[in-house]
């Protein structure tokens, strides 16, 4: 698909550009603002899984820029974004990044050095793993990110902070649902208007964390395992019960986003242009070293190995 193609099957795509976001993923985090308005009194965040960077763009807009034009906190302190993901970054203004796997225990420690002692109010995650096609093993691996996410979570949000993760909606979606209610008592599955309703992502957006009495970050897998196992009723509330049968668990579920705004599903035509012809613009910021990076340079090479060849037969 042409640049020019896609501007007109995905609006969020073109609208990014045109306000200089470097991924469509933007409107997504905007939205749900929206609903559930995220930044109100946050001062430090962290954003997990950020490349290429567009869900940190909105915090630096949203939160560290009007700080530094018109300082409103005594401290005089600006809001601290610290984004972290396998990719490089280019740089964004207000964002501390750091190159580093959410999996890994050390990339906790990294963060937690950043914010000095201090706990942040709000973690983001919009992490995905590269999609095989096999829906099982695609929501089983964006589930241990979130997982992951969660962990880092127990180490670093302040009790009230919230968790926005994005989920794949599948059949372990109310385990998932149990899992962050035993954190959040107010957990909603969102889906931003700007996310397409053929994609099975949605957002989880967890509010006022409040771990279980006297729960120890190094017991999160434990608790988490006995989430829908048949001894995991009595001390935890959040049975088997809860899964299946009449007593399945509903989910709330919203859909977020003026709903009289833009579908991400539909076409729209292109602006029209004084000279007749529409003028396609470049990405924001293309990722600085995306994995697909070595993809494209052996299928560069290998499309000029086929037209040498074409060449030497037609010169033979
Ligand atoms: N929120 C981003 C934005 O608005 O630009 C887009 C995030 S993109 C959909 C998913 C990202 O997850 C990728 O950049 C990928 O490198 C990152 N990711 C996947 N697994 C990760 C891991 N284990 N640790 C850190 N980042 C990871």
């Amino acid at each position: 698909m042409g640049k020019a193609s896609r501007d007109k099957r995905d609006i969020y795509y073109r609208k990014a550009k045109e306000e200089g976001w470097r991924a469509r993923s933007a409107f997504k985090l905007l939205q749900i603002d929206e609903e559930f308005n995220i930044f109100e009194g946050v001062k430090r965040v962290v954003d997990l899984c950020a490349a290429p960077g567009s869900w940190s763009q909105v915090l630096s807009r949203k939160l560290y820029l009007p700080s530094k034009q018109s300082p409103v906190s005594k401290d005089g302190e600006l809001p601290l974004i610290v984004a972290i993901d396998l990719q490089p970054m280019a740089p964004i203004e207000g964002v501390i990044q750091v190159q580093g796997d959410i999996t890994n225990a050390r990339t906790a420690e990294v963060v937690i050095r950043h914010f000095d002692g201090c706990k942040a109010d709000l973690v983001v995650c919009d992490g995905a793993p590269d999609v095989t096609g096999l829906h099982d093993m695609d929501e089983f691996v964006q589930s241990q990110l979130i997982l992951a996410g969660l962990t880092i979570v127990t180490h670093i949000l302040r009790p009230g902070g919230k968790f926005i993760a994005k989920i794949f909606r599948g059949k372990d979606t109310s385990l998932l649902y149990c899992q962050l209610k035993l954190f959040f008592p107010v957990v909603t599955f969102a889906k931003p208007k700007s996310s397409r309703n053929s994609s099975i992502e949605a957002f989880a957006v967890c509010e006022n964390y409040s771990p279980p009495g006297g729960f120890n970050p190094k017991d999160l897998h434990r608790l988490l395992e006995m989430v829908g196992s048949p001894s995991g009723g009595d001390d935890l509330d959040c049975s088997s019960g809860w899964l299946e049968g009449p007593n399945k668990v509903y989910i709330p579920f919203l859909a977020c986003g003026d709903l009289s705004g833009y579908d991400s599903d539909r076409s729209y035509p292109l602006p029209k242009v004084v000279d007749g012809t529409y003028q396609s613009l470049d990405p924001v910021q293309p990722p600085i070293a995306p994995p697909y990076k070595r993809a494209l340079e052996m299928k560069k090479a290998s499309s000029h190995g086929i037209r040498d060849l074409e060449k030497l037969s037609l010169d033979a």
